[in-house]
């Protein structure tokens, strides 16, 4: 991670965590599926943690969920996000397997319409004045 202009923290891909990247910039979801035992992984890693297979490659998810846990930042804390405050941070839990987790950012306050276990879903977001895209997520539709 590094910080751009002026103060937003954008992802700084490297070797593993690329092919995510990529296809994040096209606007699709991605995680490592182990092609062994099937185990999906995120973020990435080099070996998957549930058979120990090293053959791990990159497939689509659906970007669907629940809402797996939720907080809301008042502190003035995080890089970037400092005049953002109050925003809340969503774990979403993917379709595909139990603890399949991602994390996004929801501005606003808890304002009660987050409930645990509510269908999300995935939307891509631009980094205003960066070419950085980042997926979040949101209730669905
Ligand atoms: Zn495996």
């Amino acid at each position: 991670m590094t910080t751009d202009s002026p103060r937003r923290v954008v992802p700084q891909p490297d070797e593993l965590t690329q092919p995510f990247w990529d296809a994040v910039a096209e606007g699709r979801l991605m995680a490592q599926r182990c092609q062994q035992c099937g185990f999906y992984s995120h973020p990435p890693r080099i070996i998957c943690n549930e058979c120990h297979s090293f053959d791990l490659k990159w497939e689509p998810v659906s970007g669907k969920g629940k809402l797996y846990s939720y907080e809301v930042m008042h502190m003035q804390s995080i890089t970037g996000f400092e005049d953002r405050v109050p925003y809340r941070t969503v774990l979403v839990e993917l379709d595909e397997q139990p603890k399949l987790l991602f994390l996004g950012y929801l501005p606003g306050a808890d304002d009660g319409s987050l409930t645990l276990g509510m269908p999300m879903e995935v939307f891509f977001e631009k980094i205003e004045g960066t070419d950085q895209t980042l997926p979040q997520f949101r209730p669905a539709k």
